[in-house]
This record gives C-alpha cells, sequence and structure tokens, in this order.
C-alpha cells in the first residue's frame, strides 16, 4: 500500500514538474509575444533550466572596489532557487535604457552570465551601476543587513507582475502580532506587521550576552516592560502609565533572514562590534523555540516551521572597516560553498561554525545574516 501511494505520489510529482515547465514555457511565448522587438538573448533569459543553482559549478563574482557585500548578498539570492524561479518569469524591459535601470532584469543577466559562462568568475559592474542609478552607493562598504533591504525592495518595486511582486512577499516576509497592554487597567491594542529579517538582539536588556540563537529568538519574543521614561499614554487612564509590550509570532516564509545585530550602536558616536561566540544549529525547529504564548498561529503553521540552514553571511573586520563573504549550502547539492568574492571554494560544516565568533578575534569572522530554508513536509 505504502508503496504504491509512493509511486502515485511520484508520478504525480513527475505531473507536476512537467505542467509547470509547460506554463513556464507559455509564459515564455506571451513574453515575447508582448515584447515590441524580442531578441534572442531575452527569450533565453526566461526559458526554464530547471532548478539546477550550480548549473557550471560554483561561480565567484569579482569584487570591483568595496563590493564584497554585494558580492554575498547576490550569491544568497541566486543559489536561492525559490528566488531565481520568480526572477525567471519577469517582463522584460522594453528598451536598452530601461533594461539597464532594472534591478530584476540586470540580476536576470548576472544570473544567466554565471549558468552560462565558463568563467571562474563573473563581474557583477552593470547590477552595481543599475543600483547605483537608485542611490546605491558604488564603491563603499555597505551594512548587509541594510543592503539586503533595499536591494530586496528595489527588485519587488520594479517586477512589474502583481502576481511575481506576491510570490516574492510570500517567499521573504516574516509576520508578527505586536501587543501593548496597559498595566493600570485593561487596555490592549494588537498590531499586524511584516519584516523582511528578524533583527535578534545579541545582548539582552542588561548587556549580558545571549548564548546561542535559540536564545536571542527567545529573548525577542520574550514581553518587554515599558516603565518610567518608556511608559506609553493609556488613552482609558488618560495618562502615561507603565506598559507591557509582546511580540508573537505569525507567520514564517520559505526563506527566513534573522540579522544577529553585532554592531552595536553605544551612546558613544562609534559603533561598536561584538564579536562574541554565539552558536547557530544546523536544523532549527521553532516550535521547540517558542512558547504557546510567543505564538499566534495554527497548527497548519506551525507544523511548517521546521528549518534548516541555507546561508551565512559573515563579517570580518571591524565596524568600520571589514569584509564580508558568504557560505551557502546548494539547495540540488546539499553540500557548503564559501563564496569570498571570485574565489569559491567547497568547504565543511565545520568551516561554516568558524562563524559562531570568538570574543578574543575581533578581527575574526563573525555570522551577520543568518539564512534558514523551510524544510519540505515529511
Ligand atoms: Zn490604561
Amino acid at each position: 500500500m505504502g508503496q504504491r501511494s509512493g509511486h502515485q505520489e511520484r508520478s504525480k510529482n513527475l505531473e507536476l514538474a512537467a505542467s509547470e515547465t509547460m506554463k513556464a514555457e507559455s509564459k515564455v511565448q506571451n513574453n515575447k509575444d508582448e515584447a515590441e522587438e524580442p531578441k534572442a538573448k531575452d527569450q533565453r533569459l526566461t526559458l526554464v533550466f530547471g532548478v539546477a543553482d550550480l548549473k557550471n559549478g560554483a561561480i565567484g563574482l569579482y569584487n570591483i572596489g568595496q563590493s564584497c557585500c554585494l558580492n554575498s548578498l547576490l550569491q544568497v539570492f541566486l543559489m536561492n532557487i525559490h528566488f531565481t524561479g520568480i526572477l525567471r518569469r519577469i517582463t522584460v524591459p522594453p528598451c536598452a535604457r530601461h533594461k539597464s535601470r532594472n534591478v530584476p532584469y540586470q540580476m536576470l543577466l548576472l544570473l544567466e552570465e554565471m549558468q552560462c559562462g565558463k568563467q571562474k568568475a563573473v563581474s557583477p559592474i552593470a547590477l552595481a551601476r543599475c543600483l547605483s542609478v537608485h542611490r546605491v552607493k558604488l564603491f563603499v562598504q555597505h551594512d548587509a543587513a541594510q543592503l539586503f533591504l533595499t536591494v530586496w525592495n528595489l527588485i519587488k518595486k520594479q517586477m512589474k507582475k502583481p502576481e511575481l511582486v506576491e510570490e516574492l512577499s510570500n517567499l521573504y516576509t516574516i509576520c508578527v502580532q505586536e501587543h501593548l497592554a496597559c498595566q493600570k487597567c485593561s487596555l490592549e491594542t494588537k498590531r499586524n506587521s511584516s519584516m523582511l529579517t528578524l533583527p535578534l538582539p545579541v545582548l539582552d536588556s542588561n548587556s549580558h550576552r545571549l548564548k546561542t540563537l535559540e536564545d536571542c529568538l527567545q529573548y525577542f519574543f520574550s514581553p518587554e516592560e515599558l516603565t518610567h521614561h518608556n511608559m506609553c499614554f493609556c488613552e482609558q487612564c488618560g495618562r502615561r502609565t507603565p506598559f507591557l509590550q509582546s511580540m508573537k509570532l505569525v507567520r514564517l516564509p520559505q526563506t527566513l533572514t534573522i540579522h544577529l545585530k553585532r554592531f552595536c550602536f553605544e551612546k558613544s558616536a562609534n559603533v561598536q562590534k561584538l564579536s562574541h561566540y554565539l552558536p547557530f544549529p544546523q536544523d532549527l525547529d521553532f516550535n521547540a523555540v517558542l512558547t504557546e504564548n510567543q505564538c499566534e498561529a495554527d497548527s497548519d503553521e506551525k507544523a511548517g516551521w521546521k528549518y534548516e540552514l541555507f546561508a551565512v553571511v559573515a563579517h570580518s573586520g571591524s565596524s568600520s572597516c571589514g569584509h564580508y563573504c558568504a557560505y551557502i549550502r546548494s539547495l540540488t547539492e546539499h553540500k557548503w560553498y564559501c563564496f569570498n568574492d571570485s574565489e569559491v571554494c567547497q568547504v565543511l560544516w565545520d568551516d561554516v561554525k568558524c562563524t559562531y565568533g570568538h570574543s578574543n578575534l575581533h578581527w575574526g569572522e563573525t555570522a551577520y545574516l543568518l539564512v534558514y530554508m523551510k524544510k519540505r513536509p515529511q
């Protein structure tokens, strides 16, 4: 019985795969009809290559001057087959001027160059110039969390098809519910909001180091008392009162990005980097980390809260001067790679663990962004 249904399941999957390809091909056909003067290259760009993320092996990106941050993020985007599946279906801009200014289109060109070329590395200069048109500066060191938000928002804004915008949002967006409760009366307000990353503090309110990623998550979703100068105005009490503020998890996306807040803005003007040891797991089950009270989700949603680590964007150096690289686990090969600008090499999980951090190594590499991928349902 089990075997038979297994066979049925497989053939159903094959049918699905075939119909997906047909759908994609008909979309390519539609694109061809829509475009004024479809060029062979544009058609080839939107063709379906299957789900290979490393068609010609892992390809590096040349550093064009302080572009290690951009390069690392691009590798994380382009190795994500869920993202490239959306990217391949964009509408090709009508003219050269629009093409040069369109971030998703330039990403698609870069992806094609990486997957079709035989070079060890390719240059992201056209995409970097395109971003600079949208006020993303060239030749300066960016903050990876900030640049990720900026690039993602540009991609979303410039994807013309509403269904792709929705898919992109669903792929990356985390939904939470913020609760505020007056501690003097019964007033309680709830507000739903969405975010692109979970910005996790690595220190608690007493500036003590949190010990693991799970501790950081637990702390982030713990209620906080707003007292003294943090009190809020209560409409029911008619004055400023202490409040209890809490955040509940509503929805987690397929691609979950966690931002470890290692850059600390103290009262002084200097930004401090917190390099201490903070381990994170390869497998992360949110149901095992958060309590019932910290969630506002049904059992179907919660059943999907099992994740495995897909990428680590690591930073080495100080807050003012440093370097980024990305460790990414191929979703099709299940092997880890280190993408360090034009240099790419296969690595082991033990190498990735070196980004846990170390208090005595201020130049050492530390994980800054963690990207987890939802596991397939069992
Ligand atoms: Zn009140």
